[in-house]
């Protein structure tokens, strides 16, 4: 199989009815990087920067994150990469900054982390907005928050880009080509401000991992839950299926960067309730593009479509039979 899919790494992923579906690979070091050319990715739809942060035992000078970013906008070359800002804390402790907060948190993964702490360490953000901009100098910047969940933190978080825009302006640096900013969804509170942060964006990307825990109250890092709830439940899919129709009209680019992308009957649910990109771990990237090249948009949305109105007691079986009717 490994030998097919490597044959369809050049091979672009058009549906049976002719729509081009975006399969971008997610990445967080230096390494990963090859997997880009490997898997034929269209680019990084999530570069997670913390794990630079997550791999040092120190804080990263800004220069060492420059020359990380750098180095993967020169392996990814004319393909898109979407960085996304820190997502420390939560189930991402690094010690040299949980050191310093004052109190053990009960609940991380609802605590201080990602925007929320990078806010707040105003100096850190500082340091990677300029990181990132003095990297991506004379190309595209995508920079991507994570955990917004309400718009005025994504004004803030681009306020401080900004400001080191300027700052670099000034000095008559050579500035990116290009900067595009985007959002993470994955706060449900965010999914009921849709409109009101929707023009501010070039693109939102769906954190299915996180959105899943938040939606079932249900800790992502828990063995003991990690069977209970299921991805093609109707609540996450109905949910799914109205941030999408959310987006339509809006020129702006929505993806899901979860897991559950990278899945087989979750990609088909996916595209079926609207989806069009999908950012996945580079190991799905074949698997997906050859899913996608056997499935015809409008019968599957039907088939969405009539599962949801009236959900069948076991909709992964449902999708399986669909699936397995059509050779899929
Ligand atoms: C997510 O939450 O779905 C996501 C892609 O981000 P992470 O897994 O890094 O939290
Ligand atoms: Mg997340």
């Amino acid at each position: 199989r490994q030998a097919a899919y490597a044959e369809l790494r050049d091979v672009e992923p058009f549906t049976r009815c002719g729509t081009r579906i975006g399969v971008m690979m997610n990445a967080g070091l230096r390494d990963d990087m090859s997997a880009l050319a490997m898997s034929g990715a269209d680019g990084v739809g999530l570069f997670r920067t913390e794990f630079q942060f997550l791999v040092s035992s120190t804080l990263p000078q800004r220069e060492r994150q420059t020359r990380l970013y750098r180095d993967v906008l020169d392996a990814a070359g004319d393909k898109p990469v979407i960085f996304r800002t820190v997502d420390i804390g939560g189930d991402k402790a690094v010690p040299y900054i949980e050191a310093s907060m004052s109190e053990r948190e009960e609940n991380p993964a609802m605590g201080w982390r990602a925007l929320r702490l990078s806010l707040e360490r105003g100096g850190l953000l500082k340091a990677q907005a300029r990181a990132l901009l003095e990297a991506a100098s004379g190309r595209t910047l995508n920079v991507m928050f994570p955990m917004v969940s309400e718009p005025w933190e994504f004004d803030a978080a681009k306020e401080v880009f900004d400001e080191q825009l300027a700052w670099l302006r000034d000095r008559r640096k050579r500035l990116p080509e290009e900067i595009r900013y985007g959002a993470m969804l994955e706060v449900p509170a965010l999914a009921e401000a849709l409109d009101l942060i929707l023009p501010k964006l070039s693109f939102l990307s769906v954190g299915t991992n996180d959105l899943t825990q938040f939606l079932f109250a249900a800790d992502r890092a828990n063995p003991k839950l990690a069977e209970r709830y299921d991805w093609l439940s109707p609540s996450i899919l109905r949910f799914l299926q109205r941030i999408a129709q959310g987006v339509v009209g809006h020129p702006v680019d929505l993806s899901v960067c979860g897991e559950m992308g990278g899945r087989r009957l979750e990609a088909l649910a996916l595209l079926g309730i609207g989806y069009r990109r999908l950012s996945i771990t580079p190991a799905s990237v074949g698997p997906i593009k050859e899913l996608v090249r056997k499935i015809d948009l409008g019968e599957l949305s039907g088939a969405m479509q009539g599962w949801l109105a009236s959900p069948p007691l076991d909709m992964r079986a449902a999708l399986q039979d669909w699936a397995s009717e059509r050779d899929i």
